[in-house]
């Protein structure tokens, strides 16, 4: 009887297909299913590597990606880079070519393919991790006290609120609950309860596709449900300001502590997932329409709707990145003929 470690070893042989080789050209006879999971093999390897020992940081290749999303979900990306510092990701720009690079942040928003990903993965989540002290100032005209604090995009949306209401600071209270990175908010204009990321947002540091470090400031963007919207491509986060108000601390802590506990018993937080998969329709919730159509526990494979949140899907042990799309478009298609909305998806789908 093979135990649990060699069964996941033996799964990600067969989906990596080449082990650790690059450059494979050759398609090889791997199996169609390995202990009774389907296998998604790569045929080719389209992008060499030559310059990865110039990067100084962690360096996976051919990794699952399942081990780095919520959901638990995706097939291996040609190569996983965790870089150590923003001058790592510029080699990684100046080498790449023509090779696509994917962001990865907690991976809490994110479906990767089964086949996952043909060329460069980029994890923050090892870098870009510091909270800086609040630096306070008086605004003229206002009464009370604000504060900046500089933060690096791979740290937690968590920390950050936690960090905030040590010091006092209000405005982000209400995202203390969002389990993705800094760099990931502010891409997705992330909130909850009425506060959006985007509302004490004063600028952000970015590599852009030249590799050039470059700050925006706020009015540079603009910000929109569940996005923001760059002057270009969005590049790579590596930093934030925040802009935030003195208040009461005990009453910062009280509402921290409401919105986790009300997150506890309302979301399927103890089985994988990736959070909200359909943004909310105006004046309505996603989750309440697919509720009402009595979809909830509906499930294909091993993907299935939330019992306690209808807008979650959540994996029930090995679920593959097409039983979440097949389950997508089945709400998506029930939906749109009970009640003629057309629900979109809030969740990133990533690969082929
Ligand atoms: C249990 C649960 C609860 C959640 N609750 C909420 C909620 O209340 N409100 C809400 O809005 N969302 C919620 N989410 C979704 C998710 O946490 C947010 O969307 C979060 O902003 C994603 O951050 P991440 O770091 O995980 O990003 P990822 O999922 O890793 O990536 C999301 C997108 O951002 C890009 N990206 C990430 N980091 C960077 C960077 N540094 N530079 C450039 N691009 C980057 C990625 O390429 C991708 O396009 C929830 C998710 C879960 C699992």
């Amino acid at each position: 009887m093979l135990n649990e470690a060699w069964k996941r070893r033996l799964i990600h042989i067969a989906h990596s297909g080449s082990g650790k080789e690059f450059n494979l050209k050759t398609r090889m006879a791997f199996p169609k299913t390995v202990l009774g999971q389907k296998i998604h093999q790569r045929k080719t390897m389209s992008y060499t590597f030559p310059w990865l020992h110039k990067i100084k940081g962690r360096v996976l290749q051919d990794e699952l990606l399942a081990s780095h999303t919520s959901i638990q979900i995706g097939g291996p990306a040609d190569v996983l880079i965790f870089p150590e510092d923003a001058q790592d990701i510029q080699t990684i720009i100046k080498n790449r070519g023509k090779t696509p690079i994917y962001i990865l942040g907690e991976g809490t928003n994110l479906l990767a393919s089964d086949r996952g990903i043909r060329g460069i993965v980029i994890s923050l989540k090892e870098c870009f991790k510091e909270i800086k002290r609040p630096l306070f100032f008086k605004k003229e005209k206002e009464g009370g006290r604000r504060a900046i604090i500089k933060v690096g995009a791979g740290a937690k949306m968590s920390y950050l609120a936690k960090h905030a209401a040590k010091f006092s600071l209000t405005g982000i209270e209400n995202l203390v609950g969002i389990p993705g990175s800094l760099g990931g908010v502010i891409i997705m204009n992330a909130g909850a309860e009425g506060t959006e990321i985007g509302s004490v947002l004063r600028s952000v540091t970015r590599i852009n596709r030249n590799g050039e470090i470059e700050k925006l400031k706020r009015e540079d963007l603009s910000f929109e449900y569940r996005k923001t919207a760059f002057p270009d491509e969005a590049g790579i986060l590596i930093e934030a300001e925040i802009e935030l108000k003195e208040g009461d601390r005990s009453e910062i802590m009280t509402a921290m502590d409401r919105h986790l506990s009300k997150r506890s018993q309302t979301q399927p937080l103890t089985i994988p997932n990736s959070g909200s998969i359909f943004k909310n329709p105006e004046g309505d919730a996603a989750g309440r329409i697919i509720d009402s159509l009595g979809l909830k526990g509906y499930s294909i494979g091993k993907a299935g709707i939330s019992i306690r949140h209808a807008n979650f899907i959540v994996n029930k042990g090995g679920a593959t990145a097409k039983d979440v799309t097949e389950l997508i478009k089945h709400v998506q298609k029930e939906v749109k003929e009970k009640t003629n909305i057309d629900l979109q998806t809030e969740i990133v789908i990533i690969g082929d």
